[in-house]
């Protein structure tokens, strides 16, 4: 329609207007949008997209929403609970994907309407901040702070300087998070050590004391001697290369099984049952010897060459593990069978007994289901003291105490070996004690006997060590305080059932978990925690943890703090109940562990407006927190609810996220030194120093720069948005790697995201955006194209973002930015935008201005500083409108294209365009064309009616109806399109009938389409080519492409949009 514009007139008009200049008559982009954020602006996006935007949505957005068709109020607020980090140390990659996950879930629920509440949290207590206060306070600030704990320091003097250190490390890890963007009640986080969150946790522990789920008992328990403290299970790790010495070990019979003692040549002064074990120095402790009723006993005399007694000894081992501990003895050592065969069944029962040669006690012969015929000698040294599947068997016999002579560093006490207390006392068990132990039993314990130890060997296993210190722990009875885990298990387990996980396979994770746990230990022997609030009896040791009892202490505590608990007198009686007599009794030394104090964590949120849902919406953690937090949490908040509801966790939904790894999947450590710190990801300086070297490819050229070289001395910071950009790009369901290369690439994508912005800011800049947006009837085929990849983007954004997959919903970002946005339909509409008629620009403008809406919505969450900054920089008019505040916007629904493209129509464009781009490229290879608007297209078609389903009919008719529409050259980006029919049929007015023109040069390329038959298989058909060749007008001198009639003025179409401004 517009191209039979009388351009005479127009001609005639432009000669008038004397225009040294045509540039300036151009539309060029105009913004201030800077290259890079300047250091002082970013604090103010900062202060506004954070701070401002959290203080904002409190008052703004109510907490509640009423429903449209149910009427009632729903809860509108989003919870998102902080697993607290520890308050120790600087912070690191890992603190960075935690944070700002949370972070980008919060602001994508915020970004649907939501009130959000994100309170940051800090665990302050434990062992790890202890050590460090302690080796502050050493002089020498070497040796074994935990070793040394206490030597010189009192209680109250290690809980100060660990407060001091905590609190220090507190402000220093707020100051890094905020500079991330993280959002939240930073005034006004939770710590652990805080007065009102110690009175919650002691309110916990109190419901959990008054349930009956709290006990105290003698039993063993993981103890860490380089600690001095009782572990979890959570506070394990495992030593697989752990060296000992292993033994075999004779224990004479002090009564031997009457199943036995009937047969003939059994001699029961010279009778042994055989036991190896790798652990020697638990021997002492010998309570008991377990065999397995199902397995082949055999007794055996042996003749070992230069043995001195004489006749040899029997023993009694497994009939399948003779030949094994042969292999451990001299070579020439001889045995015959006494007994070839006996079930363990028969030496069940009696009052068969061996003798502990340390305590001259008597240990009984039982059964247990563990004992295997696979390993050793089929016969279990059994120590209750010292192990768990001991305890508990020991336990069902009947046999006790849970006795364990070694003392909280890990050494032997006297009771260890009383009747020669000089040979054991005070070495350190694992180590010179069993050294020790081995050396007693290698020596005849009386003339007529031989030695206990049959043989010794180096043995290598894999051994719990402390996860702090890494040393081996040991398992040790000890007097603990236990949480009764078994008890609420079952609601634990049905509580779950209604939480969501991400991923999925974290529910079995946990599951797992919670079945294999029973007792919980909760008592610490460490200051710095909070006290267990236990009395015991100064005389008879008696325990009082009445609930009156401990609801005192907790009124005690509340007027005078957790520190008077250490530092009070030891009578002092402003402690005691009153039901309690004064001066009898004293304060327990035990804290808890602080896995109950982060377990506590969710007293700090707030009752919910609809109850029926859980206390916050999402938990979001390390994988690790299965065993810890995520566990704790649940457990501690079960146990507190009335048992006559439906148990409820205290999270909906509870997201894992991996661990950090370097780029070739090695965790990081400070000794590989491949430490990315997220601190020099925000400065800029990681990237600065490490841009790629250009190094020799294999063909030996130089590769050209992954980036280009940067200026040297200017900063090259994106900001905090750099680092923010790689968490949401990364899986966080696996672990993450992280290396310079790959911050690399989110470098370019931030900075493609930046230009798109700011080109979009530059050429809306005279956009009227009170005009109304084009609808579907006045939008070219371009147009369509866009808004239909505007849409299927937008989808693919919205739902990622509602299952918590940000890397996906960046990557079509990313895709959408790259491929639809800046490659297509930037290079096809930028002349109508810079040279164009008003009403294409306006047309044009309105496309741009809801793909700016749209892209500020999926990428508010991820880059909330650059979208503040777009905010600052958007066009005068828009400053007004909608856009004007985008991180308060709502996202209601994804967008949605009301007239899509015809299919075919952008098929065929893409099949034509796609032989263009080629027959181009042989062109500028043969040095015929250097700018893509030099040249013209001519499509040829095959002839009309062609075989196959009547592709060549429909493929003209596209092409023609691409034609008619005018815009066939402009989505080429050439500078004219025609059609050549090859047979004589109808033709359009942009058809030449016959032969193509004849021209300097041409290039010709196949148009193919894909067909696809019955079967589903596509194949390439041709339907026709296209051909390049020289233009046939001249290069307009305003928007240079060759469309005008000669080189002095500007074509038409710029006559017309120049006219248009001046009229
Ligand atoms: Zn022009």
């Amino acid at each position: 329609m517009l191209r039979f514009f009388p351009s005479r007139i127009l001609r005639a008009a432009a000669n008038t207007l004397a225009h040294p200049d045509w540039s300036k008559t151009l539309h060029l982009p105009r913004s201030t949008f800077p290259a890079r954020p300047k250091a002082a602006e970013l604090q103010t996006y900062r202060q506004k997209c954070a701070d401002d935007l959290y203080a904002w949505q409190a008052t703004a957005r109510s907490k509640t929403t009423r429903e449209a068709d149910g009427g009632k109020d729903v809860d509108n607020e989003f919870v998102l609970h902080d697993g607290p980090p520890y308050a120790n140390g600087s912070v690191h990659a890992g603190h960075a994907l935690n944070k700002i996950l949370k972070d980008i879930i919060v602001r994508s629920q915020l970004s649907r309407g939501k009130r959000v509440k994100y309170q940051p949290g800090w665990d302050c207590h434990g062992l790890p901040i202890e050590l460090k206060a302690l080796q502050q306070r050493s002089t020498s600030g070497k040796g074994n702070a935990a070793r040394d704990a206490g030597v010189g320091l009192s209680a109250l003097e290690i809980r100060q300087t660990a407060n001091a250190l905590a609190s220090k490390t507190i402000d220093e890890q707020r100051a890094e998070f905020k500079i991330w963007g993280v959002m939240g009640e930073w005034d006004t986080p939770y710590k652990t050590m805080d007065l009102d969150f110690e009175i919650r946790q002691l309110g916990v522990f109190r419901e959990m004391v008054e349930k009956g789920l709290i006990f105290r008992d003698y039993r063993p328990v993981y103890w860490s001697p380089s600690s001095r403290t009782a572990l979890a299970e959570a506070e394990l790790e495992y030593d697989d290369q752990h060296k000992c010495s292993a033994a075999f070990v004779k224990m004479p019979f002090a009564q031997v099984p009457s199943a036995l003692s009937q047969y003939e040549g059994i001699d029961e002064s010279r009778l042994h049952a055989l036991i190896w074990t790798t652990t020697p120095w638990t021997l002492p402790a010998n309570k008991a010897i377990a065999h397995n009723n199902d397995i082949e006993y055999a007794v055996i005399e042996l003749t070992i060459p230069g043995a001195e007694r004489k006749p040899a000894d029997q023993l009694l081992l497994a009939k399948d593990r003779v030949e094994h501990v042969l292999s451990f003895l001299p070579e020439g050592t001889t045995y015959k069978s006494i007994i070839g065969s006996t079930m363990g069944s028969e030496l069940s029962g009696g009052d068969a007994t061996c003798l502990n040669v340390f305590q001259n006690s008597h240990s009984r012969i039982v059964p247990a289901d563990f004992v295997t015929a696979t390993t050793g000698t089929g016969l279990v040294h059994m120590a209750p003291g010292h192990g768990m599947e001991d305890y508990s068997v020991c336990q069902k016999y009947g046999i006790g105490p849970a006795f364990a002579p070694i003392d909280d560093a890990g050494c032997f006490t006297i009771e260890a070996f009383p009747g020669s207390s000089e040979t054991l006392t005070g070495l350190f068990a694992e180590t010179k004690g069993a050294a020790a132990v081995l050396e007693t039993l290698a020596k005849p314990s009386h003339a007529s006997t031989s030695p206990s130890l049959l043989a010794s060997h180096p043995f290598t296993h894999k051994n719990p060590i402390d996860w702090r210190t890494k040393k081996p722990v040991i398992v040790r009875a000890t007097a603990q305080w236990f949480a009764d885990v078994s008890k609420i298990k079952t609601r634990a387990l049905e509580a779950i059932e209604a939480v969501r996980f991400i991923p999925e396979s974290g529910r079995n994770r946990l599951k797992a978990f919670i079945e294999g746990r029973s007792q919980w230990c909760i008592s610490r022997q460490r200051a710095w925690g909070v006290p267990i609030p236990a009395l015991y009896h100064a005389e008879t040791g008696e325990v009082c943890m009445s609930d009156e009892s401990i609801g005192h202490i907790i009124d005690t505590i509340k007027v005078r703090g957790t520190d008077a608990w250490f530092f009070d007198a030891e009578h002092e009686a402003v402690w005691l109940h009153s039901s309690l007599e004064p001066g009898k009794w004293v304060r327990g030394k035990d804290t808890m562990d602080v896995w109950f104090d982060s377990g506590t964590t969710w007293t700090s949120l707030g009752p919910r407006s609809d109850a029926t849902k859980p206390l916050a919406d999402v938990y979001v953690e390390g994988s690790d927190q299965h065993r810890g937090w995520f566990q704790s949490s649940l457990l501690t908040a079960v146990a507190t609810q009335d048992v006559n509801e439906k148990p409820k966790a205290p999270y909906g939904t509870l997201i894992t996220h991996g661990f950090i790894l370097d780029g070739e999947g090695r965790k990081m450590s400070k000794s590989l030194g491949n430490v990315v710190s997220p601190v020099e990801i925000v400065s800029g300086a990681l990237l600065l120093q490490q841009q790629p070297k250009s190094k020799p490819g294999k063909s030996g050229k130089v590769k050209p720069q992954a980036v280009p070289q940067k200026s040297k001395g200017r900063s090259d910071s994106l900001g905090p948005d750099l680092l923010r950009l790689w968490v949401a790009s990364s899986d966080y369901t696996r672990d993450v790697p992280i290396s310079q290369q790959g911050l690399l690439g989110v470098q370019q994508a931030l900075q493609k995201l930046r230009v798109t912005l700011k080109f979009l800011c530059g050429v809306l800049a005279d956009h009227d955006s009170s005009t109304t947006l084009p609808t579907s009837d006045d939008v070219t085929l371009a147009d369509k194209m866009m808004l239909s990849a505007l849409a299927s983007t937008s989808r693919e954004v919205w739902h990622s973002y509602q299952h918590y997959r940000f890397h996906e919903g960046v990557r079509e970002v990313t895709n959408f930015v790259n491929a639809d946005l800046s490659a297509l339909y930037f290079e096809v509409v930028k002349d109508t935008l810079y040279a164009g008629v008003a009403a294409d620009r306006q047309r044009v403008q309105g496309v741009l201005t809801i793909v700016l809406a749209e892209m500020l919505h999926w990428l508010a969450p991820i880059v909330p500083h650059l979208i503040e900054e777009t905010a600052e920089h958007l066009p005068a008019s828009m400053k007004q409108g909608d856009l004007a505040k985008p991180l308060q916007r709502v996202w209601t629904k994804s967008y949605v294209q009301t007239a899509p493209a015809h299919n075919e129509l952008v098929a065929t464009f893409r099949a034509i365009s796609a032989a263009t781009k080629i027959a181009q490229e042989r062109a500028r290879a043969a040095g015929k064309l250097g700018s893509g608007l030099a040249c013209r297209v001519e499509v040829k078609s095959h002839p009309s009616g062609g075989s196959e389903m009547g592709i060549n009919d429909r493929f003209i008719q596209r092409t023609r109806s691409l034609l008619d529409s005018g815009e066939l050259a402009a989505m080429l980006v050439v500078s004219q399109a025609a059609m050549v029919l090859q047979i004589s049929g109808s033709t359009g007015e942009n058809d030449t009938v016959g032969q193509a023109s004849t021209a300097d040069w041409s290039f010709e390329e196949p148009v193919t389409v894909k067909l696809s038959s019955n079967s589903g298989d596509a194949t390439d058909f041709t339907v026709g080519s296209v051909v390049v060749l020289p233009p046939q007008q001249s290069k307009c001198v305003r928007c240079w492409q060759y469309t005008a009639e000669n080189e002095e003025l500007p074509c038409e179409r710029c006559l017309r949009a120049v006219n248009e401004k001046k009229p």
